[in-house]
């Protein structure tokens, strides 16, 4: 009998062909309605969620023969991992393969922002370019500002070789200092308050912890320049969206550029949906086509490892 494994949306199809040739998969069709993973679980002997989709120890519970949990994506907050842990569940993510491609995504949001490339864009489709205006859509340079990476790991160090191309001054603030990558990037080290006090921009990139949960909140925004820039790629609840909402829209900060919220999708009664000082992507940190191909790709080696009770190339829990 062939493991049974469930897929939580539809992943390339050539990675889903792999998997078929030892497994019997069943894949959820769709993006648009979540996948009933409670009412699978307990058939099954692998998983894939592909949607940061909550995995909790109850549904374990339910999961006698489930041997690995591959997550396509290197945050794993949405699952248990220590009662999988507890129970030998495997859990495998996909660290290192997006880190070029969320740092580029980082920098996107930046230059959106920071050059008001959303409004220009507008003010020219919506037809009011009607005559030259040198006094409109000006924004804040890049180029030779104080850029503060909070969390600076993978994808941060990517954020920060960056940065170094135009000619940024780079701060980072972590539990670790890494003095070698002070020695070979030149970035400083700073605690978080004087991180937020001298940055003109500040990206996230901690993982959701309990410790991580509200890092940015009232008294953190209150720190940061009223011409500073907000990017959270990292988790929506990193950041307290309330205080956020109020400090954007009291100009204590310039502006935010948010890949994730909280919750996933944001309401759409959601306060910071009325400002124009913020841009909202809907978590495409790391959607480019190569790159979702790949961690399809390693969350399967993941999968198969995991069912054949070999230690998983990409473990969560080596981290
Ligand atoms: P990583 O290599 O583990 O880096 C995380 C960094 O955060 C480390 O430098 C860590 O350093 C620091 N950190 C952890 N807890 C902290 C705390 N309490 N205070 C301060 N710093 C803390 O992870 P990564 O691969 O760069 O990914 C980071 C996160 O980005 C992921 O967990 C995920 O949630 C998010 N992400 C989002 C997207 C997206 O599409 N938006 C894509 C990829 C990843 P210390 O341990 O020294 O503190």
């Amino acid at each position: 009998m062939k493991p049974k494994v469930f897929i939580t949306r539809p992943i390339p199809d050539a990675v889903v062909e792999t998997i078929k040739e030892t497994c019997e998969v069943d894949m959820w069709h769709t993006s648009a309605i979540l996948p009933p993973i409670a009412e699978k679980i307990g058939a099954l002997d692998g998983l894939i969620t592909y949607g940061h989709e909550l995995v909790t120890e109850e549904m374990m519970d339910t999961a006698p023969n489930l041997k690995v949990i591959a997550v396509v994506g290197v945050g794993y907050d949405h699952v248990d991992a220590d009662a999988a842990k507890a129970r030998g569940i495997a859990v495998g993510n996909t660290p290192g393969v997006l880190n070029g491609t969320t740092a580029d995504m980082t920098f996107a949001l930046l230059f959106a922002v920071a050059r008001n490339i959303i409004p220009a864009n507008q003010h020219v489709q919506s037809k009011q370019w009607t005559y030259y205006d040198p006094n409109i859509l000006w924004g804040y340079d890049i180029h030779h500002a104080t850029l503060g990476i909070v969390g600076m790991g993978r994808i941060g160090y990517e954020v920060a070789k960056r940065a170094l191309g135009f000619d940024m001054r780079v701060l980072y603030y972590k539990r670790n200092r890494r003095e070698d990558w002070e020695a070979e990037l030149g970035v400083e080290y700073t605690p978080l308050d004087r991180l937020l006090e001298e940055s003109d921009f500040v990206t996230l990139h901690v993982p959701l912890t309990p410790e991580t949960h509200h890092l940015i909140g009232e008294r953190e925004l209150e720190r940061m320049k009223s011409t500073a820039i907000l990017v959270n790629i990292a988790r929506g609840p990193v950041v307290d969206s309330k205080a956020l909402y109020e400090a954007l829209k009291a100009g204590k900060i310039a502006g935010a550029a948010l890949d994730v919220t909280h919750p996933e999708p944001i309401s759409t009664d959601d306060p910071l949906l009325t400002l124009d000082n913020v841009l909202i992507a809907p978590h495409v940190g790391s959607a480019t086509i190569q790159t979702r191909t790949r961690m399809a790709t390693m969350a399967a080696e993941n999968l198969l490892a995991g069912l054949k009770g070999e230690p998983l190339p990409y473990s969560a829990f080596a981290d």
